[in-house]
Protein backbone atom coordinates (compact mmCIF):
# COMPACT_ATOMS: atom_id res chain seq x y z
CA UNK A 1 0.00 0.00 0.00
CA UNK A 2 1.03 3.50 -0.63
CA UNK A 3 1.24 5.30 2.65
CA UNK A 4 2.20 9.03 2.90
CA UNK A 5 6.11 9.63 3.71
CA UNK A 6 5.57 10.26 7.16
CA UNK A 7 3.79 6.59 7.83
CA UNK A 8 5.91 5.11 5.43
CA UNK A 9 9.07 5.89 7.57
CA UNK A 10 7.26 4.83 11.17
CA UNK A 11 6.36 0.96 9.32
CA UNK A 12 10.14 0.93 7.85
CA UNK A 13 11.76 1.95 11.53
CA UNK A 14 9.17 -0.51 13.09
CA UNK A 15 10.08 -3.32 10.90
CA UNK A 16 13.47 -2.35 11.44
CA UNK A 17 14.23 -2.01 15.43
CA UNK A 18 11.04 -4.03 15.99
CA UNK A 19 12.02 -7.17 14.26
CA UNK A 20 9.08 -9.29 12.22
CA UNK A 21 6.91 -10.91 15.14
CA UNK A 22 4.33 -7.81 15.13
CA UNK A 23 1.05 -7.06 13.59
CA UNK A 24 -0.74 -3.74 13.37
CA UNK A 25 -4.68 -2.80 12.91
CA UNK A 26 -5.18 -2.08 9.31
CA UNK A 27 -3.61 -2.28 6.05
CA UNK A 28 -2.94 1.58 5.90
CA UNK A 29 -1.97 1.37 9.40
CA UNK A 30 -3.10 3.98 11.80
CA UNK A 31 -0.94 6.55 13.48
CA UNK A 32 -2.51 7.90 16.52
CA UNK A 33 -0.89 10.64 18.56
CA UNK A 34 -3.78 11.52 21.09
CA UNK A 35 -6.89 10.33 22.78
CA UNK A 36 -10.25 12.00 24.28
CA UNK A 37 -13.29 10.42 25.99
CA UNK A 38 -14.26 8.18 23.03
CA UNK A 39 -12.28 9.81 20.69
CA UNK A 40 -8.65 9.35 18.98
CA UNK A 41 -6.63 11.46 17.12
CA UNK A 42 -4.39 10.55 14.41
CA UNK A 43 -1.41 12.79 13.32
CA UNK A 44 -3.23 15.11 11.00
CA UNK A 45 -5.58 15.83 13.96
CA UNK A 46 -8.24 13.68 11.96
CA UNK A 47 -10.68 12.48 14.58
CA UNK A 48 -11.90 8.45 14.93
CA UNK A 49 -14.68 7.52 17.10
CA UNK A 50 -13.48 4.88 19.58
CA UNK A 51 -15.52 1.92 19.55
CA UNK A 52 -13.39 -1.26 20.16
CA UNK A 53 -10.99 -0.09 23.23
CA UNK A 54 -11.85 -1.55 26.52
CA UNK A 55 -8.08 -0.64 27.85
CA UNK A 56 -9.07 2.87 28.06
CA UNK A 57 -12.63 1.72 29.14
CA UNK A 58 -13.55 5.11 31.15
CA UNK A 59 -12.23 7.28 28.71
CA UNK A 60 -8.71 7.84 26.89
CA UNK A 61 -7.00 9.85 29.27
CA UNK A 62 -9.47 10.50 31.95
CA UNK A 63 -7.91 13.78 33.28
CA UNK A 64 -9.21 11.94 37.08
CA UNK A 65 -6.96 8.76 36.29
CA UNK A 66 -3.97 10.87 34.94
CA UNK A 67 -4.26 13.12 38.34
CA UNK A 68 -4.07 10.11 40.48
CA UNK A 69 -1.04 8.81 38.33
CA UNK A 70 0.71 12.03 38.10
CA UNK A 71 0.16 12.84 41.97
CA UNK A 72 1.47 9.67 42.95
CA UNK A 73 5.00 9.46 40.71
CA UNK A 74 6.17 12.68 42.01
CA UNK A 75 5.81 11.49 45.39
CA UNK A 76 7.01 7.52 45.59
CA UNK A 77 7.30 5.44 43.08
CA UNK A 78 9.52 2.24 43.09
CA UNK A 79 8.94 -1.26 43.61
CA UNK A 80 6.54 -3.69 45.88
CA UNK A 81 8.99 -4.44 49.12
CA UNK A 82 8.16 -1.93 50.92
CA UNK A 83 5.10 -1.18 53.41
CA UNK A 84 2.52 1.00 51.39
CA UNK A 85 -1.24 1.88 51.73
CA UNK A 86 -2.41 2.31 48.79
CA UNK A 87 -1.90 -1.34 47.34
CA UNK A 88 -3.76 -2.54 50.75
CA UNK A 89 -6.61 -0.06 50.10
CA UNK A 90 -7.04 -1.17 46.65
CA UNK A 91 -7.02 -4.47 47.34
CA UNK A 92 -9.64 -4.05 49.96
CA UNK A 93 -12.00 -2.32 47.60
CA UNK A 94 -11.51 -4.84 44.57
CA UNK A 95 -12.09 -7.30 47.45
CA UNK A 96 -15.65 -5.33 48.01
CA UNK A 97 -16.31 -5.94 44.82
CA UNK A 98 -16.31 -9.73 44.32
CA UNK A 99 -17.94 -12.73 46.29
CA UNK A 100 -17.23 -13.08 50.30
CA UNK A 101 -15.77 -16.17 49.15
CA UNK A 102 -13.17 -14.38 47.44
CA UNK A 103 -10.64 -13.33 49.64
CA UNK A 104 -7.43 -12.23 48.32
CA UNK A 105 -5.70 -9.92 45.98
CA UNK A 106 -2.80 -10.00 43.84
CA UNK A 107 -0.56 -7.91 41.62
CA UNK A 108 1.12 -8.21 38.22
CA UNK A 109 1.37 -5.79 35.51
CA UNK A 110 -0.16 -7.76 32.72
CA UNK A 111 -2.89 -9.65 32.11
CA UNK A 112 -0.92 -12.60 30.85
CA UNK A 113 1.13 -12.62 34.14
CA UNK A 114 -2.43 -12.74 36.16
CA UNK A 115 -3.23 -16.21 34.12
CA UNK A 116 0.27 -17.86 34.44
CA UNK A 117 0.17 -17.15 38.04
CA UNK A 118 -3.39 -18.85 38.15
CA UNK A 119 -1.83 -21.49 36.57
CA UNK A 120 0.83 -22.18 38.84
CA UNK A 121 -1.55 -21.61 41.88
CA UNK A 122 -3.99 -24.62 40.43
CA UNK A 123 -1.05 -26.69 39.82
CA UNK A 124 0.16 -26.23 43.50
CA UNK A 125 -3.10 -26.86 44.42
CA UNK A 126 -4.80 -29.58 42.31
CA UNK A 127 -1.61 -31.75 41.90
CA UNK A 128 -2.49 -31.86 38.39
CA UNK A 129 -1.41 -30.13 35.12
CA UNK A 130 -4.52 -30.76 32.20
CA UNK A 131 -6.33 -27.51 31.46
CA UNK A 132 -9.29 -26.46 29.18
CA UNK A 133 -10.00 -23.78 27.51
CA UNK A 134 -12.34 -22.52 24.33
CA UNK A 135 -11.51 -23.57 20.81
CA UNK A 136 -10.41 -19.60 19.95
CA UNK A 137 -9.45 -18.71 23.38
CA UNK A 138 -6.66 -15.62 24.12
CA UNK A 139 -5.20 -15.77 27.30
CA UNK A 140 -1.71 -14.37 26.82
CA UNK A 141 1.84 -14.11 25.94
CA UNK A 142 4.07 -16.15 28.47
CA UNK A 143 4.97 -19.40 27.65
CA UNK A 144 2.93 -21.27 29.36
CA UNK A 145 -0.12 -19.22 28.73
CA UNK A 146 0.71 -18.89 25.02
CA UNK A 147 0.32 -23.06 25.52
CA UNK A 148 -3.32 -22.51 26.21
CA UNK A 149 -4.24 -19.64 23.80
CA UNK A 150 -5.43 -21.38 21.01
CA UNK A 151 -6.49 -18.32 18.94
CA UNK A 152 -2.28 -17.64 18.49
CA UNK A 153 -2.68 -20.12 15.38
CA UNK A 154 -1.17 -23.00 14.24
CA UNK A 155 2.71 -21.58 14.20
CA UNK A 156 1.89 -21.50 18.20
CA UNK A 157 1.49 -25.36 19.65
CA UNK A 158 -0.83 -25.69 22.17
CA UNK A 159 0.61 -27.67 25.68
CA UNK A 160 0.16 -31.60 25.57
CA UNK A 161 -2.12 -31.01 28.78
CA UNK A 162 -4.31 -28.34 27.05
CA UNK A 163 -8.22 -29.57 25.82
CA UNK A 164 -9.92 -27.33 23.89
CA UNK A 165 -13.90 -26.72 23.83
CA UNK A 166 -16.25 -25.35 21.75
CA UNK A 167 -17.85 -21.49 23.11
CA UNK A 168 -21.21 -22.06 24.96
CA UNK A 169 -22.51 -21.08 21.11
CA UNK A 170 -26.42 -22.32 21.41
CA UNK A 171 -26.10 -23.21 17.59
CA UNK A 172 -23.72 -25.50 18.05
CA UNK A 173 -24.93 -27.46 21.16
CA UNK A 174 -28.92 -27.94 19.73
CA UNK A 175 -30.15 -24.89 21.71
CA UNK A 176 -28.79 -25.94 25.19
CA UNK A 177 -25.74 -23.81 25.41
CA UNK A 178 -25.26 -24.73 29.39
CA UNK A 179 -25.94 -28.33 28.95
CA UNK A 180 -23.50 -28.68 25.52
CA UNK A 181 -20.70 -26.41 27.39
CA UNK A 182 -20.78 -28.74 30.59
CA UNK A 183 -20.89 -31.73 28.11
CA UNK A 184 -17.93 -30.51 26.37
CA UNK A 185 -16.10 -29.68 29.27
CA UNK A 186 -16.69 -33.03 30.70
CA UNK A 187 -16.01 -34.36 27.71
CA UNK A 188 -12.72 -32.54 27.47
CA UNK A 189 -11.46 -33.91 31.16
CA UNK A 190 -12.33 -37.64 30.38
CA UNK A 191 -9.49 -37.22 27.35
CA UNK A 192 -7.44 -35.71 29.80
CA UNK A 193 -7.99 -38.30 32.22
CA UNK A 194 -7.34 -40.76 29.38
CA UNK A 195 -3.96 -40.06 28.57
CA UNK A 196 -2.98 -40.14 32.38
CA UNK A 197 -3.16 -36.07 32.60
CA UNK A 198 -4.53 -34.62 36.10
CA UNK A 199 -7.05 -31.90 35.56
CA UNK A 200 -6.06 -28.42 37.15
CA UNK A 201 -8.08 -26.06 35.55
CA UNK A 202 -10.94 -24.55 33.32
CA UNK A 203 -10.23 -21.11 32.33
CA UNK A 204 -12.59 -18.85 30.13
CA UNK A 205 -12.81 -15.55 29.20
CA UNK A 206 -16.32 -15.28 30.46
CA UNK A 207 -17.61 -13.17 27.38
CA UNK A 208 -15.44 -15.63 25.16
CA UNK A 209 -14.60 -12.34 23.09
CA UNK A 210 -12.25 -14.27 21.01
CA UNK A 211 -14.19 -16.76 20.34
CA UNK A 212 -16.89 -14.45 18.64
CA UNK A 213 -18.77 -13.14 21.89
CA UNK A 214 -21.45 -15.31 23.58
CA UNK A 215 -22.38 -13.56 26.54
CA UNK A 216 -25.09 -15.43 27.53
CA UNK A 217 -27.72 -17.11 28.30
CA UNK A 218 -27.45 -16.29 32.15
CA UNK A 219 -25.93 -19.26 33.98
CA UNK A 220 -24.16 -20.64 30.86
CA UNK A 221 -21.03 -21.13 32.76
CA UNK A 222 -22.81 -23.48 35.66
CA UNK A 223 -22.45 -27.08 34.34
CA UNK A 224 -18.76 -27.14 33.39
CA UNK A 225 -18.28 -25.09 36.47
CA UNK A 226 -19.26 -28.15 38.21
CA UNK A 227 -17.37 -30.64 36.15
CA UNK A 228 -14.26 -29.10 37.02
CA UNK A 229 -14.47 -29.00 40.45
CA UNK A 230 -16.03 -32.75 40.22
CA UNK A 231 -12.57 -33.72 38.48
CA UNK A 232 -10.72 -31.61 41.38
CA UNK A 233 -10.03 -29.03 39.07
CA UNK A 234 -9.91 -25.22 39.96
CA UNK A 235 -12.46 -23.11 37.88
CA UNK A 236 -10.34 -19.89 36.34
CA UNK A 237 -12.67 -16.70 35.30
CA UNK A 238 -10.40 -14.40 32.92
CA UNK A 239 -12.05 -10.84 33.45
CA UNK A 240 -9.79 -9.07 31.17
CA UNK A 241 -11.93 -8.22 28.52
CA UNK A 242 -15.34 -8.41 30.81
CA UNK A 243 -14.53 -6.83 33.92
CA UNK A 244 -14.72 -3.37 35.18
CA UNK A 245 -18.34 -3.05 34.47
CA UNK A 246 -18.27 -3.72 30.65
CA UNK A 247 -21.16 -5.68 31.00
CA UNK A 248 -23.76 -3.20 32.20
CA UNK A 249 -24.76 -6.19 35.25
CA UNK A 250 -22.14 -5.69 38.12
CA UNK A 251 -17.98 -5.40 38.07
CA UNK A 252 -17.63 -9.01 36.54
CA UNK A 253 -18.86 -10.95 34.19
CA UNK A 254 -19.03 -13.98 35.70
CA UNK A 255 -21.70 -13.11 38.22
CA UNK A 256 -24.23 -13.08 35.43
CA UNK A 257 -24.23 -16.59 35.35
CA UNK A 258 -24.21 -17.32 39.33
CA UNK A 259 -21.18 -19.01 39.92
CA UNK A 260 -18.31 -18.11 42.46
CA UNK A 261 -14.83 -18.49 40.89
CA UNK A 262 -11.80 -19.91 41.99
CA UNK A 263 -9.64 -17.36 40.61
CA UNK A 264 -10.23 -14.49 38.93
CA UNK A 265 -7.94 -12.68 36.57
CA UNK A 266 -8.13 -9.11 35.89
CA UNK A 267 -6.57 -6.24 33.98
CA UNK A 268 -6.80 -4.04 30.88
CA UNK A 269 -9.63 -1.81 31.98
CA UNK A 270 -8.11 -1.80 35.11
CA UNK A 271 -5.57 1.04 34.58
CA UNK A 272 -7.60 3.02 31.73
CA UNK A 273 -3.96 2.55 29.94
CA UNK A 274 -1.18 2.25 32.72
CA UNK A 275 -0.22 -1.36 33.13
CA UNK A 276 -1.88 -3.16 36.30
CA UNK A 277 -3.53 -6.18 36.34
CA UNK A 278 -3.91 -8.82 39.24
CA UNK A 279 -5.37 -12.64 40.26
CA UNK A 280 -8.43 -11.88 42.85
CA UNK A 281 -9.04 -15.93 44.31
CA UNK A 282 -10.28 -17.77 47.38
CA UNK A 283 -7.54 -17.97 49.96
CA UNK A 284 -7.68 -22.11 50.28
CA UNK A 285 -6.63 -21.87 46.50
CA UNK A 286 -3.36 -20.88 47.06
CA UNK A 287 -3.00 -22.43 50.66
CA UNK A 288 -0.45 -24.92 48.86
CA UNK A 289 1.49 -21.95 46.67
CA UNK A 290 1.48 -20.10 49.78
CA UNK A 291 3.23 -22.72 51.88
CA UNK A 292 5.89 -23.71 49.62
CA UNK A 293 6.42 -20.82 47.06
CA UNK A 294 7.30 -17.31 46.97
CA UNK A 295 5.59 -14.49 45.10
CA UNK A 296 7.01 -11.23 44.19
CA UNK A 297 6.45 -8.68 41.21
CA UNK A 298 8.87 -5.46 40.88
CA UNK A 299 6.24 -3.68 39.48
CA UNK A 300 2.59 -5.60 39.95
CA UNK A 301 0.77 -3.47 42.39
CA UNK A 302 3.01 -0.42 43.10
CA UNK A 303 2.18 3.00 44.36
CA UNK A 304 1.43 4.27 41.18
CA UNK A 305 -0.29 1.61 39.40
CA UNK A 306 -2.34 1.35 43.32
CA UNK A 307 -3.28 4.60 42.74
CA UNK A 308 -4.48 4.99 39.15
CA UNK A 309 -6.47 1.68 39.66
CA UNK A 310 -7.85 3.23 42.37
CA UNK A 311 -8.84 6.20 40.49
CA UNK A 312 -10.78 4.41 37.84
CA UNK A 313 -13.03 2.45 40.89
CA UNK A 314 -13.67 6.23 41.60
CA UNK A 315 -14.26 6.95 37.99
CA UNK A 316 -16.37 3.66 37.50
CA UNK A 317 -18.57 4.74 40.59
CA UNK A 318 -19.00 8.46 40.41
CA UNK A 319 -19.92 8.41 36.88
CA UNK A 320 -22.54 4.99 37.27
CA UNK A 321 -20.63 3.62 34.29
CA UNK A 322 -22.11 0.37 34.79
CA UNK A 323 -26.07 1.31 35.28
CA UNK A 324 -24.61 3.46 32.02
CA UNK A 325 -23.51 0.51 30.36
CA UNK A 326 -26.56 -1.16 30.74
CA UNK A 327 -28.76 1.14 29.30
CA UNK A 328 -26.53 2.56 26.06
CA UNK A 329 -25.46 -1.16 25.33
CA UNK A 330 -29.50 -1.96 25.05
CA UNK A 331 -29.99 0.79 22.54
CA UNK A 332 -26.92 -0.45 20.60
CA UNK A 333 -28.68 -3.20 20.55
CA UNK A 334 -32.05 -2.41 19.12
CA UNK A 335 -30.17 0.32 17.10
CA UNK A 336 -28.39 -2.92 15.45
CA UNK A 337 -31.36 -4.94 15.40
CA UNK A 338 -33.13 -1.73 13.16
CA UNK A 339 -30.44 -1.60 10.87
CA UNK A 340 -30.79 -5.33 10.52
CA UNK A 341 -34.57 -4.89 8.52
CA UNK A 342 -32.55 -2.89 5.84
CA UNK A 343 -29.12 -4.46 5.61
CA UNK A 344 -29.17 -8.55 5.25
CA UNK A 345 -25.75 -8.69 5.66
CA UNK A 346 -26.26 -8.15 9.39
CA UNK A 347 -26.78 -11.77 11.30
CA UNK A 348 -26.91 -13.19 14.76
CA UNK A 349 -26.32 -9.67 17.40
CA UNK A 350 -24.99 -10.84 20.51
CA UNK A 351 -25.12 -8.37 23.35
CA UNK A 352 -24.36 -7.30 26.91
CA UNK A 353 -24.14 -3.78 28.26
CA UNK A 354 -21.59 -2.10 26.12
CA UNK A 355 -19.83 -5.88 24.53
CA UNK A 356 -21.28 -6.26 21.44
CA UNK A 357 -20.81 -9.12 18.82
CA UNK A 358 -22.32 -8.58 15.48
CA UNK A 359 -21.97 -11.48 12.98
CA UNK A 360 -21.62 -10.40 8.94
CA UNK A 361 -22.79 -12.81 6.62
CA UNK A 362 -23.00 -13.42 3.15
CA UNK A 363 -26.36 -13.58 1.05
CA UNK A 364 -26.24 -17.40 1.36
CA UNK A 365 -26.50 -16.42 5.06
CA UNK A 366 -22.53 -17.77 5.57
CA UNK A 367 -19.46 -16.07 7.68
CA UNK A 368 -18.37 -13.45 6.08
CA UNK A 369 -14.98 -12.49 6.60
CA UNK A 370 -13.66 -10.87 3.65
CA UNK A 371 -17.27 -8.60 3.54
CA UNK A 372 -16.33 -8.34 7.51
CA UNK A 373 -12.83 -6.75 6.53
CA UNK A 374 -14.53 -3.98 4.16
CA UNK A 375 -16.98 -3.35 6.50
CA UNK A 376 -13.83 -2.66 9.21
CA UNK A 377 -11.82 -0.77 6.53
CA UNK A 378 -14.93 1.64 5.21
CA UNK A 379 -15.64 2.50 9.19
CA UNK A 380 -12.12 3.76 9.78
CA UNK A 381 -12.44 5.52 6.35
CA UNK A 382 -15.73 7.36 7.70
CA UNK A 383 -13.90 8.01 11.29
CA UNK A 384 -14.99 5.03 13.56
CA UNK A 385 -12.60 2.33 14.92
CA UNK A 386 -13.92 -1.18 15.28
CA UNK A 387 -12.57 -4.64 14.96
CA UNK A 388 -13.42 -7.82 13.88
CA UNK A 389 -13.40 -11.65 16.28
CA UNK A 390 -14.11 -15.10 15.92
CA UNK A 391 -12.68 -18.19 14.44
CA UNK A 392 -13.68 -16.89 11.12
CA UNK A 393 -13.12 -13.38 11.19
CA UNK A 394 -16.55 -12.62 10.81
CA UNK A 395 -17.86 -10.69 14.28
CA UNK A 396 -17.49 -7.05 14.40
CA UNK A 397 -16.14 -6.98 18.04
CA UNK A 398 -17.96 -3.68 19.32
CA UNK A 399 -16.23 -2.60 22.56
CA UNK A 400 -16.56 1.07 23.25
CA UNK A 401 -15.18 3.23 26.05
CA UNK A 402 -17.95 2.92 28.68
CA UNK A 403 -18.47 6.73 28.68
CA UNK A 404 -20.12 6.48 24.83
CA UNK A 405 -23.06 7.95 25.21
CA UNK A 406 -26.30 8.45 22.77
CA UNK A 407 -24.54 11.27 20.47
CA UNK A 408 -22.26 8.36 20.12
CA UNK A 409 -24.41 5.84 19.09
CA UNK A 410 -26.38 7.95 16.13
CA UNK A 411 -22.90 9.23 14.84
CA UNK A 412 -21.93 5.23 14.57
CA UNK A 413 -25.35 3.78 13.64
CA UNK A 414 -25.04 6.67 10.96
CA UNK A 415 -21.84 5.66 9.94
CA UNK A 416 -22.60 1.96 9.88
CA UNK A 417 -25.75 2.51 7.80
CA UNK A 418 -23.54 4.31 5.30
CA UNK A 419 -20.89 1.35 4.99
CA UNK A 420 -23.26 -1.26 5.05
CA UNK A 421 -25.23 0.33 2.40
CA UNK A 422 -21.86 1.08 0.25
CA UNK A 423 -21.03 -2.87 0.41
CA UNK A 424 -24.28 -4.41 -1.26
N1 LIG B 1 -6.98 -12.58 28.72
C1 LIG B 1 -7.80 -12.05 27.80
C2 LIG B 1 -9.22 -12.53 27.71
C3 LIG B 1 -7.33 -11.03 26.96
O1 LIG B 1 -8.13 -10.48 26.05
C4 LIG B 1 -5.98 -10.60 27.08
C5 LIG B 1 -5.40 -9.51 26.20
N2 LIG B 1 -5.96 -9.38 24.95
C6 LIG B 1 -5.18 -11.21 28.05
C7 LIG B 1 -5.72 -12.18 28.86
C8 LIG B 1 -3.73 -10.84 28.21
O2 LIG B 1 -3.58 -9.60 28.80
P1 LIG B 1 -2.22 -8.78 28.59
O3 LIG B 1 -2.13 -8.41 27.14
O4 LIG B 1 -2.37 -7.61 29.51
O5 LIG B 1 -1.10 -9.67 29.01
Amino acid sequence: VDLPPVEADLVARRQAALGPAYRLFYERPLHLVRGEGVWLYDADGRAYLDTYNNVASVGHCHPRVVQAMADQAAIFASHTRYLHDKVLTLAERLLATLPDEIGHMMFTCTGSEANDLALRIARAQTGGTGVIVTENAYHGVTLSVAEFSPSLGAGVPLGAHVRTVPPPDARRFGGDAAGGFGAAVQAAIDDLLRHGIKPAALIVDTVFSSDGVFVGPEGVLQPAVAAIRAAGGVFIADEVQPGFGRTGAGMWGFARHGVVPDMVSMGKPMGNGYPVAGLALRPEVIAEFGAHARYFNTFGGNAVAASVAAAVLDVIEDEGLIAHADQIGRAFAEGLHDLAHRHAMLGDLRAVGLFLGQDIISAEGRPDAALTGRIVNGLRDEGVLISATGPQGHVLKIRPPLPFNAENLSFFLDKLDRVLTRCR
